[in-house]
């Protein structure tokens, strides 16, 4: 029997992205890729598909302006949210209107400001310095690794809004002040995502990926009380800001999978109704198993420079849907439906105002 672990998949995976990068361009790949876990992606880089190839990370500063004289930061922080920055290397020559231009993007993303301070040799000035204590400044500029020069730029929100906000920002630097060569690829993996996430509207737990993806063994006590906090064993080959490869290990215990299923609301007669063939399966022994589907189109964009899929992907389609390739959607025969028992139902004229697209 062969044991499938994330060293198996990404040992093969890494294999593949050597011999393609040899063939295409020369590059000698440096394998293992680092390992990433998604909370950590979305701490550091804001993202899930993080480009690593610079620095400027986010620092989190929650612990640190717990108590700060800034209301919005203290306000944030009471309600549950996080305070965390980016510090913009040599951008203290922004002007008032460079400063207003990133804020307005930073609303645009969903922040309710974008608070800065620039640090100089003696200390912080402009923006929000005057509320901050010479120790949250000590803090800020040591974490933030910030010198005479740089400009710090605060978010204070619900965690997955500081994350959306600054993750952008970064990118946005990156290309403003060209920090990254395209000529340099940075792999990485993405592990550990939540296995769950609930529904905003209905509160119902939902499967983040699906529900056939393995818990990790630690997180398996916490299924029943606590499914926000169960990680799964997915992972994402990520590489200069593109998702190039997704999977997962998967489950192959009968016990596990209904667990997993009741979390999702499916009960155990629909579970048997629906599943009961894998279940079946499992029972008799399926061996751990797991894999990765690369994304071809991403790939070759990345190889040929491209900044999007469109002259890659295989069959384009069009806004509304048409392949221009091959001409679909187009008719199909009667004989067709009969065959596969198929009956049409008349399309419905879109009501006025509604748009047909
Ligand atoms: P105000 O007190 O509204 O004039 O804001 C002072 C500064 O804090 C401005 O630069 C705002 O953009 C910024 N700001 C307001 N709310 C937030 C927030 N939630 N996160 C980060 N900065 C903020």
């Amino acid at each position: 029997m062969s044991f499938v672990t994330e060293d198996d998949v990404f040992g093969v995976a890494e294999g593949l992205m050597q011999s393609i990068w040899r063939a295409v361009r020369g590059d000698e790949l440096t394998v293992p890729f680092p390992r990433l876990p998604y909370r950590d992606a979305m701490l550091r880089y804001g993202s899930d598909k993080p480009d690593v190839r610079f620095g400027m990370e986010i620092v989190d500063l929650t612990d640190a302006v717990r108590e700060s004289e800034f209301r919005v930061f203290r306000a944030t922080i009471e309600g549950g949210g996080v305070v965390r920055c980016l510090n913009a290397s040599g951008c203290a020559v922004w002007s008032r209107k460079d400063i207003d231009t990133k804020e307005a993007l930073a609303k645009k993303w969903g922040a309710k400001g974008l608070a800065w301070a620039k640090v100089g040799t003696a200390g912080v000035t402009g923006g929000i310095s005057k509320f901050l204590s010479e120790g949250e400044v000590a803090t800020i500029v040591e974490r933030a690794s910030a010198t005479d020069g740089d400009i710090i730029l605060f978010v204070a929100d619900r965690e997955a809004t500081v994350a959306r906000v600054l993750g952008n920002l970064r990118v946005v630097l990156r290309d403003e002040l060209s920090l990254v060569s395209p000529d340099d690829f940075a792999f990485t993996w993405v592990t550990e995502f939540p296995l769950f996430a609930r529904n905003e509207e209905t509160g119902a737990w939902e499967a983040e990926h699906h529900m056939f993806s393995m818990p990790r063994e630690q997180d398996l006590e916490f299924l029943e009380t606590d499914p926000g906090r169960v990680l799964g064993r997915l992972y994402d080959l990520v590489c200069n800001g593109f998702e190039l490869a997704s999977g997962s290990i998967r489950i192959h215990r009968r016990d596990i999978q209904e667990r997993v299923m009741k979390v999702v609301g499916i009960t155990a007669a629909d579970a048997d109704r629906r599943f009961g063939f894998l279940l079946k399966a499992f029972e008799y022994g399926a061996p751990p198993h797991g894999g990765l589907a690369p994304g071809l189109d991403r790939i070759i964009m990345l190889l040929t420079g491209e900044d999007g899929i469109r002259d890659t992907i295989a069959f384009p389609k069009t806004y509304r849907g048409l392949s221009l390739m091959d001409g679909s959607p187009s008719d199909v025969e009667q004989e067709v439906l009969d065959e596969l028992g198929i009956r049409l139902a008349e399309k419905r004229e879109p009501a006025a105002g509604e748009n047909d697209d």
